[in-house]
């Protein structure tokens, strides 16, 4: 049998298009391993599988960036009574498992060579399952389509569509660093820009011994995650910042100390995004949710950045972006409750619209370089 995979936005790539289409292939190669072979259908593909394969080939599709909808498909000679034969067929085994009541049929024509145009084809088909079948019709909203696309070669017919994700395929756009802490938001932030086309590095800081193993373990787990839907493996950088802070805390006011731990994160991620090759940084920031998100902050902050800081949540509520999680399937790693670093001398009352001239004033106590150097000799790489 067969899964149509359809694509949504790269369609609309004029000059482009064959180039992401290429890379839509080969992802869902790498995806789908050697099992399944790929096969253009004009401007779909489809995918062919064995019947038994078809739920972990459907499982796998769903996690694939720059699909718009797939469907199992059954395949008919181009001949009338061939596709009658495979409608009522598919029809059978849909009704074992589903309550149906209503129904229509939607053809679509691609081969203009077949004999009978579209709508005149919807008729007959519905007559042959009217015929068999105690169903009734109906156009609007029925409990199932009946696709059927008479393609070149063969006909299709398909009985459901399955939404994919979306977005463009992974690997389209430039390379980025992702800042990743332990919460709900960073791995959201991560797979909204990975959905986008962007290949992601991670980076996560901690404070050993106030962050544990356990909280590594967990951002590992976090990223393994997102490896469902790179398909690809992920690197992930640690950066030990303790003394960094203690560095901050010993000399500069209480108030400043997360916007002042902030900025210094964003020059080691400019650091390590130089030597990937990452365009830009992307946070799990989202404005108004904490003391440090508010727009004034935000602006203090991509202030030490040499490379644009990409905020995906900005505008997200809290709600939806727990609504993401769990359907990317972080959610429940992320509630793991951890020590996060910077809760590390946080203090009670943070400054909330900072100037920038008040930033600058504290930041002359600190001496950048060697906190810089401090944290870039404390760096381990994982691949997950
Ligand atoms: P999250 O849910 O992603 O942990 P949060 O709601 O806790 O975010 P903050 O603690 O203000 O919010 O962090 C904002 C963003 O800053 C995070 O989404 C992440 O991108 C980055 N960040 C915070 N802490 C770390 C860390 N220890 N290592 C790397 N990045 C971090
Ligand atoms: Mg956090």
């Amino acid at each position: 049998m067969q899964i149509i995979v359809r694509i949504g936005e790269i369609a609309l790539k004029k000059g482009n298009r064959k180039w992401f289409e290429e890379k839509l292939v080969r992802n869902m190669k790498k995806a789908l391993g050697d099992r399944f072979e790929i096969k253009r259908l004009y401007s779909k593909f489809k995918v062919e599988c064995m019947e038994k394969d078809a739920p972990l080939a459907i499982d796998i599709l769903s996690r694939v960036f720059g699909i718009s909808s797939f469907s199992l498909a059954y395949e008919a000679e181009l001949d009338e009574n061939d596709i009658y034969e495979t409608v009522l067929f598919a029809l059978e085994r849909e009704l074992k498992t589903k309550n149906i009541e209503t129904f229509k049929v939607k053809t679509k024509r691609s081969n203009k060579k077949f004999p009978i145009k579209s709508p005149d084809f919807n008729a007959l088909v519905g007559e042959k399952v009217l015929e068999k079948y105690d169903l009734k019709v109906k156009m609007k909203d029925p409990d199932l389509t009946i696709n059927i696309e008479i393609a070149y070669k063969n006909a299709y017919i398909s009985l459901n569509r399955v939404k994919g994700l979306g977005g463009l395929p992974y690997g389209t756009a430039a390379k980025g660093l992702m800042l990743m802490s332990g919460g709900i938001d960073s791995p959201v932030a991560a797979w909204q820009m990975m959905r986008r086309g962007t290949p992601l590095t991670f980076l996560h800081f901690d404070a050993p011994p106030v962050t544990t193993e356990k909280v590594f373990d967990k951002i590992k787990d976090l990223v393994g995650i997102l490896k469902n839907y790179s398909h690809d493996s992920l690197v992930l950088y640690r950066i030990s910042i303790r003394d960094v802070l203690r560095e901050i805390h010993k000399n500069c006011d209480e108030r400043y100390f997360v916007l002042l731990h902030r900025r210094i994160m964003m020059r080691v991620a400019n650091k390590i995004a130089k030597q990937e090759r990452a365009k830009f940084i992307a946070t799990g920031e989202n404005l108004g949710q904490v003391a440090s998100q508010t727009v004034e902050n935000m602006a203090v902050i991509e202030d030490s950045s040499e490379i644009p800081v990409f905020r995906p949540l900005i505008s997200l509520d809290k709600l939806d972006i727990i609504d993401l999680s769990q359907k990317i399937g972080s959610y429940d790693i992320s509630i793991l409750p951890f020590q996060d670093s910077c809760s590390l001398f946080a203090p009670d009352r943070p400054i909330t619209k900072a100037r920038m001239e008040d930033i600058i004033y504290q930041e002359r106590n600190l001496d950048m370089d060697k906190i810089l150097d401090m944290a870039m000799s404390n760096i381990t790489k994982v691949i997950i």
